[in-house]
């Protein structure tokens, strides 16, 4: 217990890795966010951050739980992409344990990391970054650290950290929340209310993403009942972290992984963490989820441009989600659509920051060939021709209002739409920043009416169904096997360094509880 006013470091290296998309330069992490010092407390408490808000329920609740007094470092955050330069990572970690000894030492830290970060030479960045912070603080100085619900968490974070706070949503909802709990955790701590001790076991699952939902399934059963064993064994377990991971990481470290934090005792916290690990290989089985094939997509699309009495449609292209790695740019969907001649058709997002660029400068009602790709990124990227007229065109940043982007900005311009096949036929919207189309402002800020399409196709795999739900329940939503980096039939793709043998791929793997 302490009666001075506590010193807590803040500082966050977000990003998620897909191993097979290219690499996130320090310029990726710079053109998305890059905050240094007084700016992140700046940014975190203005009314639309571009931090995650993870640090702004952190800050927000600090702020009214008491005296503190910050130590802002550095929190950056890139779209997810491939594996982070290794020469900006080591620049940054060091900037950020430099700034703690600077500062004559911390009395805590707080980490906002994605925590499924790949480097160009590492493949536990997270952990090596905690580790480097426990080096630097010793053992007695907490660290509480915030996750996202994909991160693939490693014993070597475990370890590090005092507190692993997980997302409990997804779609992603409860960042705030786990930012709030990240603060009131850290008081406890503090305080001497809390003297945290936790159980991590690693499964070998690596579930594909499109099963790692929470409003219903396997995943939602776990989270449901880890949280509902915490609040019967009452204060003795502070959080309950069930983390779904990132398969695209393609890291030893990937997987299913339980962290459960006793207040002051292990022996609950390993019990539950125990429980939970059981529960979830026994119904591995789970972990498996049809996709509507491409054909099968656009001949429903035709037929619903045609006959009103069908309801209205959305779909996840669910191989190129930019909020999983994807170019975004993908056109495996979009022209087959085109081909078909589908009508009533809204189809956003695709990045391609030159051909935007080129539809704002020759303005609204142009018309003109479109070629998207012309400077293919990756090898997802095809070149595409088709004859468009620019329908709208944005230079203004939107701020979202649904969902995962809800209340921040979100910098896409120049943006613009393109019609295709004259009015009521496809109407695309091209972006210039790598974002995922999860909210619904990704159209309106276009004049966009997403209530009048029949079909809605979105470069999102999962986010979208918080934007989009006003429109489209669970039942009007499908997931496209769509081609790209993030496509959910993980047979796709070469794997290098997932632990094997793991389930869903190896149909025989095997796992024994700890023996605790
Ligand atoms: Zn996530």
């Amino acid at each position: 217990m302490t009666d001075k006013t506590p010193r807590i470091a803040l500082c966050g290296i977000d990003l998620e890795s897909n191993a097979f998309s290219p690499p996130a330069s320090e310029t990726d992490f710079r053109n998305l966010c890059y905050l240094e010092g007084d700016e992140i407390l700046a940014d975190a408490r203005s009314n639309t951050p571009r931090c995650i808000a993870d640090l702004t329920g952190f800050v927000g609740t600090m702020d009214t739980t008491g005296a503190w007094a910050p130590v802002p470092l550095v929190y950056t955050h890139c779209h997810p992409w491939g594996p982070a330069d290794q020469a900006f990572f080591d620049r940054t970690v060091d900037q950020i344990i430099g700034g703690i000894t600077a500062n004559g030492g911390v009395d805590a830290v707080y980490v906002a990391n994605h925590g499924a970060m790949l480097t160009t030479e590492s493949k536990d960045p997270d952990g090596d970054l905690l580790a480097r912070l426990r080096e630097a603080v010793g053992l007695d100085i907490p660290i509480v650290v915030t996750l996202d619900l994909h991160a693939n968490v490693s014993a070597r974070m475990a370890e590090a950290a005092d507190v692993l706070i997980a997302y409990q949503t997804n779609p992603h909802v409860d960042m705030f929340e786990r930012g709030e709990e990240a603060a009131h955790v850290l008081r406890a701590i503090l305080g001497g209310a809390a003297t945290p001790q936790s159980a991590f076991i690693k499964l070998p699952i690596t579930p594909p993403t499109t099963t790692l939902l929470t409003r219903e399934g396997p995943y939602a059963d776990l989270i449901d009942y880890g949280l509902r064993r915490k609040r019967e064994l009452g204060g003795a377990i502070l959080n309950v972290s069930v983390v779904g991971g990132f398969v695209f990481s393609d890291a030893p470290r990937t997987g299913l992984s339980i962290t459960v934090t006793g207040r002051h005792e292990l022996e609950p916290a390993q019990r539950l963490a125990r429980d939970i690990a059981e529960r979830a290989w026994a119904g591995r089985e789970r972990f498996q989820r049809p996709l509507t094939p491409v054909e099968d997509a656009v001949a429903s699309a035709v037929e619903r441009g045609n006959n009103m009495k069908h309801p209205a449609l959305i779909y996840s292209d669910a191989g190129d989600n930019p909020g999983g790695g994807g170019g975004g740019d993908t056109m495996e969907l979009l022209s087959a659509l085109i081909a078909a001649n589908a009508r009533g058709v809204l189809y956003g997002s695709i990045y391609d920051p030159a051909l935007a660029a080129e539809a704002l400068a020759k303005g609204v009602g142009a018309e003109f060939t479109a070629v998207f790709n012309r400077d293919p990124a990756t090898r997802f990227s095809t070149r595409f021709e088709i004859l468009v007229r620019v329908s709208a065109t944005s230079t203004e940043p939107f701020v979202g209002r649904l969902g995962l982007f809800n209340d921040m900005l979100v910098n896409t311009v120049p943006s613009c739409a393109l019609e295709i096949g004259g009015p009521g036929g496809i109407t695309v919207v091209v972006i210039s920043n790598r974002y995922q189309t999860a909210d619904p402002m990704f159209f309106e800020h276009l004049g966009l009416d997403i209530g009048l399409a029949r079909t809605v196709c979105v470069k999102s795999r999962g986010h979208f169904r918080a934007g989009f739900e006003p429109w489209f329940p669970p039942e009007q939503v499908r997931e496209v096997d769509t081609e790209g980096f993030t496509s959910p039939d993980l047979s796709r793709f070469d794997w290098a360094n997932l632990p094997r043998p793991v389930y869903p791929l190896d149909k025989d793997t095997d796992w024994v509880p700890p023996n605790w």
